[in-house]
């Protein structure tokens, strides 16, 4: 039976697997949405070139998710993040406190990285789930978009401290 199509997993662990990928399927769904406003939102040219650069990349994070639920014989279905839906409000909240003020773009980066940090702790939780079960699939998809997602966070931190932030104190 070595060679046989793997049977479909049915243990506690991938439920949760498959439960978390659902949810980062919705909360991926919804940052499509959200990164052109903040893009729009920022003044700093590397700024609006971060949250660009990673809207493309972001779209690419909801198609390798929707290859992993292929690669599971599973169908692409998304289930309301709440803690994704929380921080694009906060994000909003944030984007409208600080409109017109000299800290707008330490605000935007601030509401960006706790989105990447969201997002790192649950691709890494995933790859952990994937390779204990041997989806090598979705470990390499997910190691791909996790890759991505922690280049993003340092090009925050890279524009916030050479310039966002000494602006924003200035
Ligand atoms: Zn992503
Ligand atoms: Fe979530
Ligand atoms: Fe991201």
């Amino acid at each position: 039976m070595q060679n046989a199509k793997p049977k479909p997993m049915d243990n506690d662990l991938h439920d949760l697997f498959v439960d978390q990928l659902r949810d980062i399927l919705w909360a991926e769904n919804h940052l499509v949405k959200a990164l052109p406003k903040m893009a729009q939102a920022a003044h700093s040219a590397p700024l609006r070139k971060a949250f660009s650069d990673h809207l493309v990349e972001t779209e690419n994070h909801v198609v390798r998710l929707k290859d992993i639920f292929a690669s599971l014989g599973l169908s692409a279905r998304a289930k309301k993040c709440e803690a994704m839906e929380g921080l694009l409000k906060e994000a909003e909240e944030l984007q409208e406190e600080y409109a017109g003020t000299a800290a707008l773009d330490a605000a935007l980066i601030t509401a960006a990285q706790k989105v990447e940090h969201y997002e790192i702790a649950t691709y890494g939780t995933l790859r952990a789930f994937a390779r204990c079960m041997d989806h090598s699939k979705a470990v390499e998809l997910l190691t791909l978009t996790l890759d991505e997602e922690a280049h993003a966070d340092e090009a925050l931190t890279k524009i916030a401290e050479s310039k966002v932030n000494v602006a924003a104190a200035a």
